[in-house]
């Protein structure tokens, strides 16, 4: 399929992206790897009269240690995640997830900030970024802001960014000693989740729950963090039995998806065994 016709612009700045983005409006488009995008124009689904290409901007791809963080360009990609020996050592939840992704295809050209803007419902790194507590750098036409990742995803491929807004950075904390672990359930390895759990727990040495967070993906209209399990958790010894129980309130107050993949019990049903099996693996 051919996209319908656009202008096509390949600014070299920051500063350069953000005046075509405001002066276009929203009849403009922002494109980063084009894994999602490039794919709705072909189907017509998205006919954007202005596509502005963000990879010229060579200050957008990094990783990197700063102030106790560490701070992800948002044109970073997936596979970038998956071998940044940093990350590997201090971040691990990024490269879990990332290794998850799609193929190796998408993975060489899809960006965390283009995955995190799109936010499609069963994406799988807003699952890691909810984990992470996450923040979320947005520079627009009036300066720059900081989001926390738990408001920045709304609904379905809507989150709080502005329209004349750029995600530039995602900044992540070094987890000292905290174990983690991402797992997803799917059709085939290479597709969206069904269900995809993110897990960051902080052990004691008798096994206590001392912390923990637990981002949720491919369930409902957005990513979300399960509260409920978390609070369940929470000064608990991570026994099977008080896991499994802290995991069956996984959906509770959530509308859950249902699709030609799972209904929605299989797929409530997979969210609990799955969170259960991810605290578990993160242990
Ligand atoms: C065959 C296939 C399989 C896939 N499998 C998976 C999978 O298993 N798991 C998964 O999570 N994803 C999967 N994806 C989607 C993939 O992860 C996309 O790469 C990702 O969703 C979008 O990132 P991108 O960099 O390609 O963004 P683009 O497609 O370029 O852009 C996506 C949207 O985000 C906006 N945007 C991009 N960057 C920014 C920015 N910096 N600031 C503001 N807005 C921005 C764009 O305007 C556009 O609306 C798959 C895609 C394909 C084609």
């Amino acid at each position: 399929m051919i996209p319908p016709k656009f202008e096509y612009f390949a600014p070299t700045s920051l500063q350069e992206a953000v005046s075509l983005l405001a002066g276009y409006g929203e009849e403009a488009k922002l494109l980063a790897g084009g894994q999602s995008l490039l794919a709705l124009m072909k189907l017509r689904l998205a006919s954007p009269k202005y596509l502005i290409d963000l990879g010229r901007i060579g200050d957008l791809n990094y990783i990197r240690e700063e102030g106790g963080r560490i701070a992800i360009g948002a044109l970073t990609t997936y596979s970038q995640i998956k071998r940044s020996h940093l990350l590997q050592s201090k971040c691990a939840l990024l490269p879990q997830t990332a290794t998850w992704v799609g193929d190796v295809q998408i993975r060489n050209r899809g960006t965390l900030g283009g995955s995190l803007a799109h936010a499609d419902p069963a994406g799988d790194m807003p699952a890691a970024i909810l984990a992470l507590d996450a923040e979320l750098k947005a520079v627009g036409p009036q300066g720059q802001r900081w989001i926390q990742a738990e408001e920045f995803f709304l609904t379905t491929f809507t989150t709080a960014l502005a329209p004349d807004e750029i995600l530039t950075e995602i900044r992540v904390p070094v987890l000292n000693g905290q174990k983690t672990a991402y797992l997803k359930s799917a059709p085939r390895p290479s597709d969206f989740a069904v269900v995809g759990v993110a897990v960051r727990l902080q052990a004691g040495q008798n096994g206590t729950c001392e912390e923990i967070a637990i981002g949720i993906t491919g369930v409902t209209d957005r990513a979300y963090r399960a509260k409920g399990v978390e609070k369940a958790l929470k000064g608990k010894k991570l026994e099977p039995q008080a896991v499994q129980e802290a995991a069956s309130t996984v959906t509770q107050g959530v509308e859950v998806n249902e699709n030609i993949h799972a209904s929605r019990n299989l797929r409530a049903h997979l969210a609990r065994l799955f969170v259960a099996r991810a605290i578990q693996a993160a242990r």
